[in-house]
């Protein structure tokens, strides 16, 4: 497997590894953020996020996957919950998967992006990490939100996604470890190259 590290410069000593063709390192240490080929439903963490539809009650992509892996005691828990706006998110169990909670969150559908659509995707992101720190969790793992059925475009997409998290791991001191987890290695890469175009904080 093809293994690459470098470090970012973040204030904090955060660093990145994108393991290709690996399963995503359980490791600890100074590693905060990892980038990883994979498929999240196997991802052994606090909490997966789900890119789910508003109706909350399950669909195709990592939606389906999540929700097959899961188990259907996940249904039932998200038929309590009532669907949930884009933007927002809503935390439940993780059942039957390796991840000890499910983070549902609802992107935005890409209209073009007159429509607030980077914004809302912003807010995702956001009302993860809120729930992420209401609830004390160490480790979160994320799919690419919107970039499949939702249509986001990755390239687009991909750098909102690092600002947030960035900034939630600056902001909370409690979280050691977030990994986004690309379905295809052309995904992976589109995250790579953002995270090495990134701007350097501080
Ligand atoms: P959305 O409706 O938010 O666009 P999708 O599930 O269609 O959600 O796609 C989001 C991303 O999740 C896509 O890049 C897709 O390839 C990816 N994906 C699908 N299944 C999995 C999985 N098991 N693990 C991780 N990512 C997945």
């Amino acid at each position: 497997a093809k293994l690459q590290a470098t470090r970012f410069p973040f204030r904090q000593p955060v660093c990145w590894r994108a393991v290709i063709g690996a399963p995503p390192s359980t490791r600890g240490g100074h590693v905060k953020l990892e980038l990883v080929k994979g498929d999240i439903t196997k991802v052994d963490a606090d909490a997966i996020v789900n890119a789910a539809n508003s109706s909350l009650l399950g669909g195709g992509g990592v939606d389906g996957a999540i929700h097959r892996a899961a188990g259907p005691e996940l249904l039932a828990e998200c038929r309590d919950l009532r669907g949930c706006p884009a933007g927002q998110a809503k935390l439940t169990k993780g059942y039957r998967l390796p991840a000890r909670h499910v983070i549902h969150t609802v992107g935005p559908v890409w209209r073009g992006g007159n429509a607030s659509e980077e914004a809302v995707l912003a807010r995702c992101y956001k009302s993860v990490f809120a729930l992420v720190e209401q609830h004390g969790l160490r480790s979160v793992a994320f799919p690419s939100i919107s970039t499949g059925a939702y249509g986001f475009p990755i390239e687009k997409a991909a750098p909102i996604a690092l600002r947030e998290i960035h900034a939630a791991l600056e902001r909370l001191p409690r979280l050691e470890k977030v990994t986004v987890v690309l379905f295809s290695p052309g995904d992976l890469e589109v995250y790579q190259r953002a995270l090495a175009a990134a701007p350097a904080s501080n």
